[in-house]
């Protein structure tokens, strides 16, 4: 079963040698990517004063798996595919050294490791192993081999049913970390009795993620606001001509339809640029506005538009300003979301950061998280 690390007993932690699974998965020169981060640093620090030895896993990108161990040492590793750098970048932010454990021979990691009474060491990118994806047991196993007990701060990669965050705690006590208790605390906040209203904002271009959300809120939340493509796919079913904007046509909008205008609020006006619609207008701003102010209780996941282009920012800029002027409980996800907050400087006005996407939505969408269970 797993436990939380802060609540861990001193002798089964205090010295010993901890797996941590982090979410590295960070894009090279990404400003978002400072989050994650920034949000290991607290549960590193608590085991450095634990006395304990740190192995951190984690994966990046998506390679492709290297079949069998003759062939890892030939295999030429991709700088963007390697957690070479996201080490380089994490002892930065600590004020620590982190050695990376070149190679994925991780027999002779191991050995080169255990010479170490103590230190901060990180594994490379686990996704070059097959048995990662797989939730492999064997895999698993030999990954246990390297510390005495696991903790999961991964919360971004919690719906993923992985080696290194499944199987593994079949093998090693098993801990959450501390973000992960308290992205978990945090998001229990608006979804078990959130104080009222609970306004949702949704947009963003992974339509189909998010659509789950909706049928999981609908009951609780006062309004839900759409924007970017998941509104351009209501628009879309509802044969208003959208032209060559971002879409999901396979998303059936039926079970909504009679919400629409009601609890579920489209755009009335848009940008529009080449036939495409790129941000919401300053009409919608204006009443998305005025709804978000009232709120007590605010979700937002996903930019009202094409934020990495200034002209489309107004829209997600202007949803942002009302949230911080509400003074509701606010919890922001999504990686575009995010960085696009932590660009402005505004980050910090929110109440919480989800450092996950997929995962904040799943969470929030009542699913059991694989990871989580
Ligand atoms: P997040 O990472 O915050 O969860 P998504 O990954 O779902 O959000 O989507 C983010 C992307 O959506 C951004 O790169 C943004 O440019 C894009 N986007 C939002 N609205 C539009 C739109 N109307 N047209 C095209 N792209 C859009
Ligand atoms: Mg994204």
């Amino acid at each position: 079963m797993m436990k939380f690390l802060s609540k861990a007993k001193r002798e089964d932690i205090f010295g010993k040698t901890c797996l941590l699974r982090a979410d590295l998965n960070i894009k090279s020169g990404d400003r978002g990517s400072s989050l994650r981060i920034k949000r290991l640093i607290p549960t590193i620090n608590f085991l450095l004063k634990n006395n304990c030895k740190i192995i951190l896993l984690s994966h990046r990108g998506r390679p492709k798996p290297i079949n069998g161990p003759s062939l890892r040492s030939k295999i030429k590793i991709l700088k963007d595919d390697s957690l070479f750098s996201v080490a380089k970048e994490l002892s930065a932010s600590l004020g620590k050294k982190v050695s990376f454990e070149e190679g994925l021979d991780l027999k002779e990691i191991k050995k080169r490791i255990d010479i170490f009474e103590s230190g901060i060491f990180m594994l490379e990118n686990l996704r070059f192993f097959l048995g990662e994806d797989k939730n492999d047991l064997k895999f698993a196993k030999n990954l246990s081999a390297f510390g005495d007990f696991y903790v999961n701060d991964a919360f971004a990669f919690s719906h993923r049913k992985n080696a290194s965050m499944c199987a593994i705690t079949k093998f090693l006590p098993s801990y959450f970390g501390l973000n992960l208790e308290s992205e978990m605390k945090n998001l229990d906040k608006v979804i078990k009795n959130p104080k009222k209203p609970l306004v949702v904002i949704l947009g963003g271009a992974k339509v189909s993620d998010k659509a789950g959300l909706i049928n999981n809120l609908i009951k609780k939340a006062d309004f839900i606001l759409l924007g970017g493509g998941l509104a351009n796919t209501f628009f879309a079913l509802k044969n208003i001509p959208i032209g060559d904007s971002l879409c999901e046509k396979n998303y059936d909008i039926k079970p909504f339809e009679k919400l629409i205008g009601k609890k579920i609020i489209l755009p009335s006006d848009v940008v529009i640029s080449k036939k495409r619609i790129l941000d919401i207008g300053s009409k919608t701003i204006e009443a998305y506005s005025s709804i978000i102010k009232k709120a007590k209780t605010i979700i937002w996941n996903g930019p009202m538009g094409m934020i990495e282009d200034k002209k489309f920012e107004k829209g997600s800029l202007g949803v942002l300003k009302a949230i911080i002027s509400s003074g509701a409980f606010s919890v922001v996800g999504g990686g575009e979301t995010t960085s696009f907050l932590i660009k402005k400087s505004l980050d910090k006005k929110i109440s919480f950061l989800s450092t996950g996407g997929g995962a904040m939505l799943a969470y929030l969408s009542g699913k059991k998280l694989p990871a989580l269970k």
